[in-house]
């Protein structure tokens, strides 16, 4: 086994069991963070196994062939799944994504979907729940996520280049077929669809206009996003980033944009409209403009741990609790204490030297 793989091991069984609280109040009930921060959202990596090999995310020279990734027995079962994020509801969450690694590669997904679907926000809404893919298996199945209940889907699309596009996703993958999974994803229901595209300088800058032009008027949001130092193994230095601030300068002299007003407080994405009304942008800054101070999102691992921070290197682990056979309360009330511990504010402190701690990888916490 080589050095790469046994820091990135490590990186993931550094989590800890969290403590149960002696006394667990009844389900239910908002929580807030040290800094005042609800938890309102929940990203669940559904496998850490991916199709794609993006340069920027899972590098082949580290996911190569002797990447361990989890075995079957550790990842949660969709029964688990449920259980978790009905905890999770209960306290307060109201949005929920799937993510991965490459959420539709977990077999019958819409099974999961099927059953999320029928849990309750506290005031008895549905929840708000989204999809982010490569869309490599969108056409086959946008039909059947739509049937399920699913809402909304995000696609990611780094560029409209085929050589630059191929180059990225490093397994020959055409444009076009990324392009025929938006189509289907449409044709199913699904709108407005967005559009990922994470930029980094030097490797697909020159694409943002033609991406924000191709998808102008189509009803779709292309999102750009500065590259992140997640994870440990994507190389990541400050001058790789393209401050959003430059994207919408580039756009705007073709196309004129115009500040929009964010739909709720916390949203990820600068909002940006088409002066024409043709549509809309969106620029997500994580680098340049830190939104720690609104972030309400928690992420749940493929095996079951809580993750407080994208950019966390350790996580709590709930599978033990539940599989321990501790009570929905006491999970919940873990969760609890987890959460009013919360400090996490990564963005606010990123530098050179940050960004060369030991963190856990998107693919297994869900981007
Ligand atoms: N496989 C799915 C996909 O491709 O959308 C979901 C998982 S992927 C980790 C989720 C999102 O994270 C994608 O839009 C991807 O481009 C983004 N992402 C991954 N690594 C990133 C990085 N270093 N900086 C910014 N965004 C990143």
């Amino acid at each position: 086994m080589t050095t790469k793989v046994i820091t990135i091991v490590d990186q993931r069984a550094a989590s800890r069991v969290p403590v149960v609280p002696a006394h667990t109040p009844a389900l239910g009930g908002t929580l807030t963070d040290t800094r005042g921060r609800l938890l309102r959202d929940l990203r669940i990596s559904v496998t850490d196994r991916c199709n794609f090999r993006c340069t920027y995310c899972m590098p082949k020279s580290v996911f190569d062939k002797d990447y361990r990734f989890l075995p079957k027995s550790d990842l949660l079962s969709f029964e688990e799944i449920t259980r978790m994020t009905h905890l999770f509801v209960a306290h307060g969450v109201e949005k929920i994504r799937l993510t991965g690694g490459e959420p539709l590669l977990r077999k019958n997904l819409e099974v999961l979907i099927d059953m999320l679907a029928a849990l309750k926000t506290h005031d008895g809404k549905p929840l708000d729940m989204a999809l982010t893919t490569n869309a490599s298996l969108l056409s086959k199945k946008a039909q059947a996520l739509k049937a399920a209940g699913l809402q909304r889907v995000t696609v990611s699309l780094d560029s409209l280049d085929e050589a630059i596009f191929r180059a990225m996703n490093d397994v020959d993958f055409p444009v076009a077929d990324v392009l025929n999974g938006i189509d289907a994803a449409h044709d199913a229901g699904f709108a407005p669809i967005k559009i990922n595209m994470v930029v980094k300088k030097g490797v697909n800058d020159q694409d943002i206009v033609a991406m924000a032009r191709h998808f102008k008027g189509s009803g779709h949001i292309v999102r750009f996003i500065e590259f992140m130092d997640v994870g440990s193994s994507n190389g990541w230095r400050m001058n790789h980033v393209v401050p959003s601030a430059e994207i919408v300068r580039m756009i705007n002299a073709e196309m004129p944009i115009i500040e929009a007003e964010s739909n709720y407080t916390g949203e990820v994405a600068e909002r940006w409209a088409y002066a024409d009304g043709s549509g809309e942008i969106g620029v997500i800054s994580s680098v340049t403009q830190a939104f720690c101070s609104t972030c309400t999102r928690a992420r749940l691992s493929t095996d079951g741990k809580l993750y407080t921070c994208l950019f966390a290197q350790s996580g709590h682990d709930l599978r033990a609790l539940m599989r321990s056979g501790k009570s929905d309360k006491q999970i919940a009330g873990a969760i609890g204490l987890i959460w009013n511990k919360r400090v996490d504010n990564y963005s606010e402190i990123r530098t050179e030297e940050t960004a060369r701690r030991k963190k856990v990888e998107m693919s297994y916490i869900g981007g």
